[in-house]
């Protein structure tokens, strides 16, 4: 544990209070200096080892995740974050020495990665640890406070997260709430607001921030397709996109929401399917501990009301009481059915046949850009259309979702999946200001030449000068 703490905000009438006690901290220059952003991720790092089984039992009881599953996608993914974070820090916090022109020659140039101040972090419920404490990380690396709100949908992490954060983090205050609370939040003013989640609030959001001309990070969702075609390895391809879809039960922003499968490939895929969902989750994925329950009844209702479209491949069963939608795969989905008019959120995998990668690309472009692309193929003129005919957050071949364990790149959306990206050094970056610093000696004034009063000498320097740089300027026409 470190030094002081923040406290958590119950009440909302608290919350303009608690956000200027965060700011006097953030001006006392405390959170500036590199070894505090170290000791906070160190911090940090103890309080996920620390705490797994408790963060484990919270997991479980807002959506039943299982132990590897909570390892692997929360707990492993934080983790991972913070340690990029603390072996590069050093780097990233430098400043870094640029060239300069001839013309200021002289003079040195610098960027100066500096803090923003009060960073507000607004967090889903589908991974309530990871997309609460991966911006964090990126947050407090940069130097930040920062408001925490996570999820009241996932209420037993949002109540371990407010009790943890603040005992072994300093400039960290946790607000719990829903809209009410998130409300008031949004009236304050903040230097950054960090939100994931649908892209309804994210305009609330944007809007508000607006106000005080606050930027704004918004990791949204939208629906990501997989493209699969005869080239690809069916067995691979089918295993690969029952985990994408059905982890979390398919509560994943970036789960393949639909399939779009060639002619010649449709058969083979579709022969494959329900045996990898069988050989993952059993004959009855009710009855293991690896399969998740949807998170509360609205969703669980919306989900079922969607199942009707196509044949039904495999799946189909759910229990009201216990929130379960079992893995379900639909084929000759029409692309107007409900199904496929939003993102679907849930454990149900549509798959459309198209004739090849162009109408693939078509169907895609006649969307909103996705959060993310996949692409299941050998082919390479297929995987260079999907990669230059097509715009989405981000594009993996044959694989769902394993771009986000890669902390060099950067994750983020594009149009309606999002604004701004995050991970390792992106996340330091999103939470700094690049401050450029240019330093110009005086004992030499070589900015005489600019200054008034302007002569014909100084203007045939400074002409010669420019056609130098420019020399299509001096030509004659
Ligand atoms: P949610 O309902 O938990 O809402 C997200 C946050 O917004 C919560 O903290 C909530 O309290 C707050 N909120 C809700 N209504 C509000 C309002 N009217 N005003 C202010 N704040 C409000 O989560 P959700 O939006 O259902 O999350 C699912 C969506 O998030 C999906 O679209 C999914 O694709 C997307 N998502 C994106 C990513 C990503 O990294 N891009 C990750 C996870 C989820």
């Amino acid at each position: 544990m470190t030094g002081t703490t923040a406290p958590v905000a119950r009440q909302h009438q608290d919350i303009p209070e608690t956000v200027a006690r965060l700011r006097d901290t953030f001006d006392s220059g405390v959170t500036r200096p590199v070894a505090w952003r170290r000791r906070q991720l160190q911090a940090l790092r103890r309080m996920l080892l620390d705490h797994a089984s408790a963060i484990e039992e919270a997991l479980y009881d807002d959506l039943r995740k299982g132990r590897t599953e909570s390892h692997l996608t929360e707990i492993g993914g934080v983790l991972a974050e913070t340690e990029h974070a603390l072996r590069h820090l050093g780097r990233w916090t430098r400043p870094r020495r640029v060239a300069v022109p001839l013309n200021i020659k002289l003079a040195t140039a610098r960027v100066h990665p500096e803090p923003l101040g009060v960073c507000l972090i607004i967090a889903p419920w589908n991974y309530p640890l990871t997309l609460t404490l991966n911006p964090l990380v990126g947050a407090l690396s940069a130097g930040n406070a920062a408001v925490v709100k996570p999820s009241e949908l996932a209420p037993a992490t949002s109540a371990l997260l407010a009790d943890l954060l603040p005992r072994h983090l300093e400039a960290v205050t946790v607000v719990e709430g829903a809209v009410e609370e998130t409300t008031t939040l949004l009236a304050q003013r903040f230097d950054h607001i960090f939100y994931t989640g649908n892209g309804t609030v994210g305009r609330i959001v944007a809007t508000a921030a607006a106000k005080h001309l606050t930027p704004v990070t918004l990791e949204l969702g939208g629906q990501s397709p997989a493209f699969v075609d005869e080239t690809a390895d069916m067995a691979v391809t089918a295993r690969r996109l029952a985990w994408g879809k059905f982890t979390n039960a398919g509560q994943t922003c970036v789960a393949p929401d639909y399939v779009l499968v060639t002619r010649a490939a449709r058969d083979s895929l579709l022969a494959e399917l329900p045996g990898a969902v069988r050989e993952m989750f059993g004959v009855d994925p009710r009855a293991g501990s690896d399969y998740g329950r949807i998170v509360n009844d609205r969703h669980f209702h919306r989900l079922t009301g969607l199942m009707g479209a196509g044949d039904l491949l495999t799946g189909g069963d759910f229990d009201a009481e216990d929130r379960y939608i079992a893995p379900t795969v639909l084929t000759d989905v029409p692309p107007q059915a409900p199904v496929m008019a939003e993102e679907i959120f849930g454990p149900i995998l549509p798959v459309l046949t198209v004739r090849d990668v162009h109408e693939a690309v078509d169907f895609i472009n006649a969307r909103d850009k996705p959060l993310s692309l996949y692409a299941f193929t050998r082919d390479r003129a297929a995987r260079r259309a999907l990669l230059e005919e097509t715009s989405s957050g981000g594009l993996v071949y044959n694989a769902p979702m394993i771009h986000l364990g890669v902390p060099n790149l950067p994750f983020g959306g594009v149009g309606e999946s999002g604004m701004g990206a995050y991970h390792g050094k992106t996340s330091f970056d999103t939470f700094s200001h690049h401050k450029p610093v240019l330093s110009k000696p005086t004992r030499h004034d070589t900015l005489r030449l600019v200054y008034a009063p302007h002569t014909s000498r100084s203007f045939a320097l400074i002409a010669r000068a420019v056609s130098r740089t420019h020399p299509l300027l001096g030509r004659k026409r």
